[in-house]
């Protein structure tokens, strides 16, 4: 008798199955508010690990950070790199640029076409462009939030392009080029919401990505904030999307490009933060901070950083114009 099944139980089975198999209604398996959905992998609830911005900051930080090395002079023409970092990638051939591939408007990847874009990912093509008279010439890295800083000390990258804020804890680590853009922190929440503020979400869950400003601000913010720290922006979203976490709280542009992925998400509230966005370069590559920042130069002067601003960022955002660059 053994491996033989009661009669009961086979029929039982063939009703499931058939059940499966129709085009009827499917069965939640887990119905939101019900059971416990099991959480994106890495998820941690109010995580005691930051950064990677845990150095001292450095003697010198001007401007909070937002002051970079001033360029040397023009651009040298693509393909003729000066002696040093610079010509080292020409020689290469390819730029290693540290990228976001999930957040939508800055650096995502594109399901029609395959590619990466955005508006982070607009700016790697310049540098490439710059470098090599073809703005293609780049090998993608997608790095979360905690990997950017290891990724340039250990020269995995060249640059990293990803929502990056510049402060002077992380400029104890590496350079920032000139601020290319200035985003702040808010909240995210359901349409249904009644949420406006932080304060409002004493004991719920706020989720946001392990290593990034935001999570220090939140960690800092109300020790009732049950802060769920995530890989990736999209499993905040999708965290929000199952009721497994009340808010989302990081940079407006970010939010804003949830929000226009669903219709069922609201930015609320007012900025609580300042969030410059610079283009992060290893510590000992000074060369490179100045050519960048030629390159940003270039950009906004010829219309190309509005043009780019225009098409990802304007719709939700409205309209901006380009931070003035400020050096040491
Ligand atoms: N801009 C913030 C940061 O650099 C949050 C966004 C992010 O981590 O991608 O930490």
């Amino acid at each position: 008798m053994r491996n033989r099944m009661p009669m009961a139980a086979v029929i039982v089975m063939a009703l499931f199955l058939s059940a499966c198999g129709s085009t009827g209604t499917l069965a939640d398996p887990a119905p939101v508010n019900t059971v416990e959905r099991p959480r994106p992998v890495g998820a941690a609830e109010n995580p005691t690990a930051t950064s990677g911005s845990a150095a001292p900051a450095p003697p010198s930080c001007p401007a909070d950070g937002r002051a970079s090395i001033r360029p040397t002079g023009p651009l040298p023409p693509p393909g003729q790199m000066p002696d040093g970092n610079m010509r080292t990638i020409q020689q290469r051939g390819l730029l290693k640029a540290g990228v976001d591939q999930n957040t939508f408007l800055f650096g995502f990847r594109n399901p029609n076409t395959g590619q990466l874009e955005g508006f982070d990912i607009d700016r790697v093509h310049e540098i490439a462009a710059a470098i090599f008279g073809d703005p293609n010439k780049i090998q993608y890295v997608p790095l979360a939030s905690a990997d950017r800083i290891e990724a340039l000390k250990t020269g995995k990258v060249d640059v990293v392009v990803r929502t990056f804020t510049a402060n002077c804890t992380r400029w104890a680590d590496i350079n920032f080029s000139a601020i290319y853009y200035v985003a702040g922190q808010r909240l995210l929440v359901d349409k249904s919401s009644t949420v406006t503020d932080l304060k409002q979400l004493g004991g719920k869950r706020v989720c946001t990505q392990t290593g990034s400003t935001s999570f220090n601000t939140l960690s800092k913010a109300d020790p009732k904030l049950v802060v769920v720290a995530t890989k990736t922006w999209s499993d905040c979203l999708i965290m929000l999307q199952q009721g497994q976490a009340d808010a989302i709280s990081t940079d407006d542009g970010i939010l804003a490009g949830m929000a226009a992925q669903d219709p069922n998400v609201k930015l609320v509230g007012n900025r609580f933060t300042q969030e410059p966005y610079g283009i992060g370069i290893p510590k000992r590559n000074e060369d490179m901070v100045r050519f960048v920042n030629s390159v940003l130069e270039k950009s906004i002067r010829d219309g190309a950083w509005q043009a780019s601003y225009n098409r990802w960022l304007r719709p939700s955002i409205g309209d901006a114009s380009p931070p003035v660059p400020e050096y040491r």
